[in-house]
């Protein structure tokens, strides 16, 4: 049975850097690349994806809910929704804008065909990602220790799978701590996360072949394969990977990280700060902080007033301060007098904080569909 390949491509840099990894080190897979345009993304992310058509040598495949033009009258496929949700704007705790902009179309794309998508969660994040609802879609994370998702590893290391677990570890190694250790049960002394971690710390690989040869016993798209080329992959790539893929590859960062100079006087004295933005996403995005707000307004004006446009009859992108309040000369010093001494406090704390451990605590909020 044929089983299709996707990476969705977000505009940020773990999903371009995912990308140029499969194309270099599994040239074998065919992949499809795909992205979702809400039609409001940053100019910095097109340019992005324009390089990445380039390199990949294959087109990424634009999936939209409504085609601006012929299926809606709205410019955008952001504005369509917004007209059907009646201008309420999406927010952290109403994400239609995720919802209808990026996983149903992304599930529409997909059908009903075997899939496995890979996503650009890196090694050093904790988070899990998105995980598709249908069974005919399976995650596999290429740049993390563990390539499993959750309910993989839930499903091959759970206690009543033990015997089978065992069976496929003896076919492969005889190494005495290994089997003991797999055929130890999950308990509140030893849990999911100890025994998957131990397992893999063991040796990667191994790991690997036993989830792969378990998976040839469910309705998981990976079970189908013959074989499957990332079982032998135990690579982890972090931030600074990510950065030398991108460099490498000369198809570079996307230019909205580059870090800009601000001033702002603090007790008579000026000090210079930087600020950038930290992810890919729609210029709007309601994920962003106050200081990136600010990056907005002094380097991308136009789309600052455009977002400004947006907030009427009440509704906001933040909560509790309207884009024309945070404007205000007074509003913006003061989000610059925090923002410098705070990262001057960082900088102190835990040495070196640079921008990086900027970029991994923003990307602790927000959405995995849109960020990566
Ligand atoms: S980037 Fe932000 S505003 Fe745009 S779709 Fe994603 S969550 Fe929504």
């Amino acid at each position: 049975m044929s089983v299709k390949h996707v990476l969705g491509i977000s505009g940020g840099k773990d999903s371009a850097a995912l990308a140029i990894y499969m194309k270099d080190k599994h040239p074998e897979l065919d992949v499809e690349y795909y992205s979702c345009d809400t039609g409001k993304e940053l100019d910095e992310t097109y340019e992005l994806v324009e390089k990445l058509n380039s390199y990949l040598g294959k087109k990424i495949k634009e999936i939209v809910a409504v085609k601006p033009g012929e299926e809606t009258p709205y410019e955008t496929t952001f504005d369509h929704f917004l007209a059907e949700y009646g201008g309420y704007l999406p927010s952290s705790t109403a994400r239609w804008c995720t919802k209808k902009l990026k996983l149903e179309p992304f599930e529409t794309y997909i059908g009903e065909d075997p899939t496995i998508s890979y996503v650009g969660i890196r090694g050093d994040e904790d988070r899990e990602g998105y995980i598709s609802k249908k069974q005919n879609v399976q995650s596999i994370f290429p740049f993390r220790k563990n390539i499993w998702s959750e309910d993989v590893i839930r499903e091959v290391l759970n206690n009543r799978n033990i015997s089978q677990l065992v069976v496929y570890y003896e076919s492969i190694s005889s190494n005495k701590e290994t089997l003991q250790l797999a055929s130890k049960p999950i308990s509140l002394e030893f849990t999911l996360k100890q025994k998957l971690n131990t397992l893999l710390d063991i040796d990667i690989k191994l790991f690997n072949k036993v989830v792969f040869e378990y998976l040839k016993t469910t309705d998981y798209p990976i079970g189908k394969l013959d074989s499957f080329p990332l079982i032998d992959n135990d690579e982890i790539i972090v931030l600074a990977d990510v950065y030398r893929i991108l460099d490498d590859s000369g198809v570079g960062r996307p230019a909205y990280y580059n870090k800009k100079e601000y001033q702002v006087e603090i007790d008579g004295e000026l000090k210079t700060g930087y600020y950038s933005r930290s992810r890919s996403g729609c210029f709007f995005c309601f994920y962003q902080q106050k200081i990136e707000w600010v990056w907005l307004y002094e380097n991308h004006n136009a789309l600052y007033l455009k977002a400004k446009e947006y907030e009427k009859e009440g509704y906001t992108w933040m909560e509790q301060e309207t884009l024309e309040e945070l404007s205000h000369p007074d509003r913006i010093k003061g989000i610059k007098k925090e923002h410098y001494t705070r990262t001057q406090r960082l900088s102190k704390k835990r040495k070196p904080t640079t921008w990086k451990d900027e970029i991994i605590e923003a990307e602790g909020m927000g959405c995995a569909s849109c960020f990566i």
